[in-house]
């Protein structure tokens, strides 16, 4: 179907292929039933880019992705490559596509469906119902900032550095993503850092208070230090709606996040670049968290539901269909009242595969539709 929203579809390695082929029916339910299309172009990254090109990522594949609205990526990475040098393995193919679309905002939902609740290590009163959104920033901070390194103090000892630097510009940037995506939820930010012992954290919370008193319209800001963020999260995550933090605190507290909904197989992400001047689209790209998987390739039995909730995610985001995002995970939700996957099964349910579950949600979404 003709249209102007262009998906550049990345599939990678592993259950990468299997869940972006389920992902696609998908794709094909909306165009039959919503006239919703894409433009839609398919290329190779990861170990499947490494096998035809030698390279994880081709220019060629790097420039369709820049000129797309959005990449819709499936996983990476498979042990055969694990001996290949660092720069062409199929990990590598992926930070560089972040890299080069400078996608500095990664968006981690956590989100306990109620037919999970049972899958948290948590006790279901503190899960049920949670649904937050952990903002990292992606691009900056302790991973990236100079200097860094090891150096030989030249008596027989080293020093390893990283510096945990931000600029004004840079906490501004995730700082709106922050607020934009507050204004689209319950309208609650907080900061995290760590201001009480470190600089860059002194200055991120001055950044922030500034940016919300001159463009926080409609966002109540609250500030908290990291640590003490990483204990609410467990004690009482529903206090929550969207945490903007650094890259470094944002690595653990979305992984801590993460736990609380239970399964890899059920955790999407967005990561998101500048702002278009022209469209106001940021680029970005839609991912599960999780990998490729090895374990259990080419056997059907991988959960495609991450896959599904980062395509609602791209839905949401980078389209503005807010009822298609919704119908997704509504039928999401309802198919795991009866059908499982094996990393997700519960007593009472019928396990089943990558196929199953595909057809479990695209059953619901036929009689949501209705
Ligand atoms: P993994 O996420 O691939 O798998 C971890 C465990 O979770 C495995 O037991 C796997 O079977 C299970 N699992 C993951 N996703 C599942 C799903 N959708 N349904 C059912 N079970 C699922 O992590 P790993 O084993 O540490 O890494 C495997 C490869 O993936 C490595 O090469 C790694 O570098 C790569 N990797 C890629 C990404 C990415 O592409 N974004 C992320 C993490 C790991």
């Amino acid at each position: 179907m003709a249209s102007n929203r262009k998906v550049m579809v990345l599939p990678g390695d592993g259950i990468g292929n299997e869940v972006m082929a389920a992902n696609m029916k998908l794709i094909d339910w909306l165009a039959k039933h919503r006239s919703l299309g894409f433009d839609l172009s398919e290329g190779l990254v990861g170990g499947a880019a490494y096998d035809v090109h030698g390279v994880p990522l081709t220019e060629e594949t790097l420039a369709d992705s820049m000129a797309s609205d959005a990449v819709l990526f499936g996983a990476v990475g498979t042990p055969k490559y694990d001996g290949v040098p660092f720069d062409v393995r199929p990990e590598a193919g992926l930070l560089r596509l972040r890299k080069e679309m400078d996608l500095f905002a990664n968006l981690r939902p956590a989100m306990v469906f109620p037919a999970l609740v049972e899958a948290s290590t948590l006790k279901p009163e503190v899960v049920s119902g949670l649904d937050i959104m952990i903002l990292r920033e992606l691009c900056g901070g302790s991973y990236f900032a100079e200097p860094r390194g090891i150096d030989d103090l030249g008596d027989g000892t080293k020093r390893g550095y990283d510096t945990n630097a931000y600029t004004t510009p840079e906490i501004q940037r995730i700082g709106r993503v922050g607020m934009d995506l507050a204004r689209k939820r319950n309208g609650r930010l907080t900061s995290v850092e760590k201001a009480n012992v470190m600089h860059s954290g002194v200055l991120w919370r001055e950044v922030m208070t500034q940016l919300h008193a001159a463009e926080g319209d409609g966002v109540e800001l609250s500030h908290m230090y990291a640590d003490n963020c990483a204990m609410q999260l467990v004690r009482n995550p529903k206090q929550f709606d969207v945490i903007v933090t650094d890259n470094l605190f944002g690595d653990l507290l979305s992984d801590c996040a993460a736990m609380l909904t239970g399964s890899l197989g059920m955790l999407p992400s967005a990561s998101l670049g500048t702002p278009d001047p022209e469209t106001g689209l940021p680029k970005a790209m839609y991912e599960p968290v999780h990998g490729s998987a090895p374990d259990i390739a080419g056997q059907g039995l991988a959960n495609p539901l991450a896959q599904f909730l980062s395509f609602a995610m791209m839905l949401r985001y980078s389209f503005d269909q807010a009822d298609e995002a919704d119908l997704v995970e509504t039928a999401v939700n309802n198919a795991l009242q009866s059908k499982r996957t094996g990393d997700i099964m519960a007593p009472g349910c019928e396990q089943t595969g990558t196929d199953g579950m595909t057809q479990a949600v695209l059953d619901e979404m036929d009689r949501l539709a209705r």
